[in-house]
């Protein structure tokens, strides 16, 4: 109740500052609240800590990370109906692909920063090695009874967290609720979120997913292409939004995004909102514009993401996953390791094969080998032999599918 009016307080501040016609996300009335109880900050506090610890150590090697993270997913649509589940799983489906591909970068509309990127010298895009899946093996009991054992994570009408935003039945999972919230509020998370304590995004009913959508459940222009849920999984990932708290004086902890006082709505052209003599970085996930017209991270938004993966990851419960292209990780070989002169990766995955491609990328990230898998082998040779001594990372990916391996080459 205490979030309701917060929330409402907030939209009416909104509201007297011209920006009632766009974009509300609910995340930091969401965090002015939550911060309240002792425990949530303890714990809040807690993770932030471990977080700068992180950062610190982690500053100079993030980027040049290459290991996917797998990250299972759960879906609750808490007012839908049984009777739609086919539609919603694929509801469900059709947004975690918006993620993928926001997230890894490979967002079609990414393209526009060709153009839009000349009126910001200096800021490059940021894409993460990661990969969300929806979870399919070992669903929690005594949830929704009519999930089936090989079948999606998605429950329908299930009473997720007796109505908080925490469930302890899901921890371990990246979890979706999606549910009726306070007119105009598009959705919130955590800034920070525990995967462990069962923690999710919560998401207005016509704001999840794109497309024709399901009954009662139909995405509403300007915000119908899944981009508010890429939004709040940035605050998720402990992403703020571009202005921070507002006021020059701001910041938003990131190094590469301008200098900022507030969120833009609409569709601006590339560089045309100025504020504190910076241009405005519109097009980002964590600005306010329609979904149409926000389409890229930062560099320094995917590390500070990436950094605070790195605190999380091992509270994701990978077990829950079984999809092909998981278990594809499973069962291909890399040998030997280290190696001298050749590097030979046998696999009986249908994944692999079919053109897979096979890159190296030494320490500093740049590609020092690029083949392809063949098609008519189980095994493909890699002939490093006029390669350094030295670390290296191995990046096989196919359409669906990519994973990433450290490689050591040392010769005696
Ligand atoms: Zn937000």
């Amino acid at each position: 109740m205490n979030f309701k009016i917060t929330f409402l307080l907030a939209f009416l501040f909104i509201g007297f500052n011209g920006y009632a016609q766009q974009r509300t996300c609910g995340t930091d009335a969401f965090m002015q609240e939550q911060m309240n109880n002792p425990e949530f900050r303890a714990q809040y506090e807690a993770r932030q800590a471990k977080f700068e610890e992180k950062l610190k150590q982690n500053k100079k090697t993030t980027s040049n990370r290459r290991m996917t993270i797998y990250i299972p997913v759960a879906v609750h649509f808490v007012e839908g109906n049984e009777a739609d589940r086919a539609c919603l799983e694929a509801m469900a489906q059709n947004q975690v692909d918006v993620l993928n591909n926001d997230f890894r970068g490979t967002n079609e509309d990414l393209s526009q920063w060709n153009d839009a990127s000349t009126s910001y010298p200096g800021i490059n895009t940021g894409a993460l090695d990661i990969q969300f899946i929806i979870a399919t093996q070992n669903h929690p009991a005594n949830t929704d009874p009519d999930l089936i054992e090989g079948e999606k994570a998605v429950t329908i009408g299930y009473n997720w967290g007796n109505g908080m935003d925490h469930d302890a039945n899901w921890s371990g999972y990246m979890n979706f609720v999606i549910r009726t919230l306070e007119p105009g509020i598009l959705g919130y998370s955590p800034l920070g979120g525990s995967p462990a304590a069962g923690a999710t995004i919560v998401m207005a009913k016509s704001f999840f997913g794109s497309g024709d959508g399901c009954t009662g459940h139909v995405p509403q222009a300007p915000y119908d292409l899944g981009r508010t849920v890429t939004h709040e999984l940035g605050h998720f990932f402990n992403l703020d939004h571009t202005w921070g708290d507002g006021g020059c004086g701001s910041d938003d902890y990131v190094e590469d995004t301008p200098n900022i006082t507030g969120p833009t709505g609409g569709c601006p052209t590339a560089g045309s909102v100025t504020m504190c003599g910076n241009k405005s970085l519109t097009m980002n996930f964590m600005d306010y514009v329609n979904d149409a017209c926000m389409y890229m991270l930062t560099e320094g938004q995917a590390d500070r993401a990436l950094t605070y993966l790195g605190v999380i990851e091992d509270e994701y419960n990978t077990n829950v996953l079984s999809v092909e292209e998981f278990e594809a990780e499973k069962v291909f070989a890399i040998f030997p390791n280290p190696a001298d002169n050749e590097i030979m990766i046998q696999s009986t995955s249908n994944v692999l094969k079919n053109g897979a491609s096979i890159q190296l990328f030494d320490m500093l990230g740049r590609i020092v080998k690029d083949d392809k898998f063949d098609s008519s082998l189980e095994q493909e040779k890699v002939d490093v032999s006029n390669l350094n001594e030295g670390v290296y990372l191995l990046k096989i990916a196919s359409e669906n599918f990519s994973t990433t391996k450290k490689i050591v080459i040392k010769r005696n």
